[in-house]
């Protein structure tokens, strides 16, 4: 039997100018990864690196490094590569800590820029945030006595002139929903309040342009779609017109004007290693300028091209061979969707573990979501077809009900 989706895939693979990207990855053979969303897949390039890193820079040269291998340079000189991914000018991206902590530090600077309005006593945060976004955004309202707001980051009605700051995700972790940054900056900018983006989910997948958009902050995670590896440090973002003023509430000794006179007062450097804190974790860290490599020459607009090629793909096919039995969450119009498509099912966890034993991973998101990401750089149509019939296979047997796929895992 003929396969339409299928034969159309590998024609559409065989003419895709991007395809040759995926030899820049090293993937088990077979495996059809959609979890790129989540921890991307290794780079070619980053085992030879690490192994250099370790066995020379650490093993031989030793303290040397910190001088002769850039060490100390290396938060800003990886921020610098990573700053045209996200539109980004030179000097305003640093590598530092995780993503976690570099938001508790840009919410509570960002509101140390608004201390001479203390008529605006209020946060608006995200209110479907990935939860960690959550947990520090009300923590640092905590410590600075301000209140928190939650709401959508379309929601213009949060905004009204007691919001100091506003702090959203572009692309929504669960549903894969894309909002229109642009559009809601300006929104922010224009209730008087300042605007900090999350960009976990489309730094590596979406244009961004920090600095077109005229974004105040903004944090994100580089083990997702920039395929830094597993815990790999966090970029933070800080617009120029900003830093001078950045009070940082983590001021460390990798923060200082002057690390090395040792002075037990605290002088802030100038520019973004404001935001640095202590000792970065530099196997990670170098393991992640590594993972760069595949970006030498890419423009982030064909990587979102070929990102909806492939999301648009899963959602036609969901939608031609499924027959209603999953519901698409993910927004079908391109201008709202990110880099992943998100599936509605009850039995979402049991199908994604049956999907994983056929060697397509994706993942699951409480309550009911199956979760496909599709990292532009590797994952091909035919991946997309081959995950589609797979689902349905999956569908069709209900061989998802097996008793060994009930039990959740810790990590789901
Ligand atoms: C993945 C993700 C995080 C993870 O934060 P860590 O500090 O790296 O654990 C935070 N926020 C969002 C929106 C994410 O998608």
């Amino acid at each position: 039997m003929t396969d339409r989706f299928a034969d159309r895939a590998a024609a559409d693979d065989a003419a895709d100018p991007l395809a040759h990207l995926r030899d820049q990855f090293l993937l088990p053979d077979g495996l059809v990864y959609l979890d790129g969303n989540s921890l991307g897949a290794l780079p070619r390039a980053v085992p030879g690196v690490v192994a250099d890193v370790v066995s020379r820079q650490w093993g031989t040269e030793l303290i040397g490094s910190w001088t002769d291998a850039g060490w100390w340079e290396a938060p800003g000189r990886v921020g610098d590569a990573i700053a045209p991914i996200i539109g980004a000018a030179p000097g305003t991206v640093v590598v530092a800590d995780s993503t976690s902590v570099n938001l508790f530090k840009a919410v509570i600077a960002a509101a140390r820029l608004m201390t001479d309005r203390p008529e605006r006593n209020t946060i608006v945060v995200d209110d479907a945030t990935f939860p960690t976004d959550r947990y520090m955004v009300d923590e640092a309202a905590r410590l600075l006595g301000l209140r928190v707001r939650a709401a959508a980051p379309d929601d213009a009605t949060a905004l009204d002139d007691s919001v100091a700051l506003a702090v959203y995700c572009h692309v929504d972790f669960r549903t894969g929903v894309l909002y229109d940054l642009p559009a809601v900056t300006a929104r922010v900018h224009a209730a008087g309040a300042l605007a900090i983006w999350d960009l976990c989910h489309s730094a590596g997948a979406v244009p961004v342009g920090l600095a077109e958009h005229d974004v105040d902050l903004a944090v994100g995670c580089t083990y997702k779609y920039l395929n830094g590896g597993p815990g790999a440090p966090a970029f933070v973002y800080v617009a120029p017109r900003h830093q001078g003023g950045i009070d940082s509430p983590l001021p460390g000794w990798h923060s200082h004007a002057q690390p090395f006179e040792m002075s037990q007062q605290f002088t802030p450097v100038d520019g973004i290693d404001r935001m640095r804190t202590g000792t970065p974790p530099l196997l990670s860290l170098l393991a992640m300028e590594a993972a760069l490599a595949p970006w030498q020459d890419l423009d982030i607009a064909d990587v979102r091209a070929r990102s909806l090629q492939l999301t648009g793909l899963m959602i036609d096919f969901v939608h031609s061979e499924l027959g209603g039995r999953v519901e698409v969450v993910t927004p079908v119009e391109p201008a709202g969707r990110g880099s992943q498509v998100s599936l509605r099912h009850p039995d979402a966890y049991p199908i994604v573990r049956a999907l994983i034993a056929r060697g397509v991973v994706g993942d699951f998101r409480a309550p009911d979501v199956i979760r496909l990401g599709f990292a532009p750089l590797y994952v091909s149509r035919q991946d997309v077809v081959s995950a589609g019939r797979h689902l349905q296979q999956v569908l069709d047997s209900g061989e998802y009900l097996a008793p060994e796929f009930a039990a959740r895992s810790t990590v789901t």
